[in-house]
């Protein structure tokens, strides 16, 4: 496997992900909410980091942003659009951009909603999606800089990928995200098998991140606003997939 990407647990729940291409030893991570754990990790597999790649402006996300930098001098990558309000980026990233880490090429897409220009890391070839709090395992971030139709297009893009595309997100909220996910489909079974391997999981101290398409397409009711199905099961059947989708987000915005 060309692509090799170990999860660092940072803060209380976040991830962080180190990309590792291995024909060109080429080291990547993927957000940094606190350097410490991430720069053990590099110690520990013995590998020197070349790029640092932000997906969003919030904190939690960048925290360690500066210290990474200088313990490593690695270059630092991010979109655009937060370039006036995250530490001095390298380059500035748009959607539609791509750039190669070794062999591997990535795909830069813009999945606004949780922020504007929240950015996702597609790797098409690995099949490996960094999305943060865009999609998340078993749920999408709140909607706090774009609208509602906005988040809705980003989870659309999402539903695109192929359904073997391993999905990285941002944190560990799944118990959380399932037990609200719960109450739009009760009586869905791929929800209710996903919940006892998300209590197994947990229960064991694992990480339900990363997760993969197929089972967000069966089970994240935010990726399945425009079923027929879920519709019906919330009493929506002649709404449009957007009205859904912002009912749906409302009410774990109130949960
Ligand atoms: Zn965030
Ligand atoms: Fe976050």
């Amino acid at each position: 496997m060309p692509l090799q990407v170990i999860t660092v647990p940072c803060l209380s729940d976040n991830y962080a992900f180190i990309l590792h291409e291995t024909e060109s030893g080429q080291t990547a991570v993927v957000d940094v909410p606190e350097a410490k754990p991430i720069l053990a990790a590099l110690a520990d597999l013995g590998w020197s980091l070349d790029h640092i790649l932000i997906t969003h402006h919030h904190d939690d996300h960048i925290m360690g942003l500066e210290e990474v930098r200088a313990a490593t001098g690695a270059s630092v990558h991010g979109g655009a659009p937060d370039a006036y309000r995250i530490p001095p980026l390298d380059t500035q990233l748009s959607d539609g951009d791509t750039f190669q880490l070794g062999g591997e090429t990535c795909r830069v897409i813009d999945v606004s909603g949780h922020t504007l220009g929240h950015i996702a890391f597609i790797f098409d070839e690995a099949l490996a999606a960094f999305t943060a709090d865009s999609l998340m395992a078993w749920g999408c971030g709140r909607v706090f800089e774009g609208t509602m139709d906005m988040q809705w297009a980003t989870m659309q893009k999402f539903q695109d990928l192929p359904r073997a595309m391993t999905i990285y997100s941002g944190h560990e909220y799944t118990t959380s995200n399932g037990k609200f996910a719960m109450t739009i489909e009760p009586d869905n079974e791929s929800y209710q098998k996903r919940m006892a391997e998300t209590e197994e999981a947990r229960a064991k101290g694992e990480p339900t991140v990363p997760s993969n398409l197929g089972l967000e397409l069966a089970t994240n009711p935010f990726l399945r606003a425009n079923h027929p199905k879920l519709k019906a099961a919330i009493g929506m059947e002649d709404a449009t997939d957007a009205d859904v989708f912002a009912e749906i987000r409302t009410r774990k915005d109130n949960f």
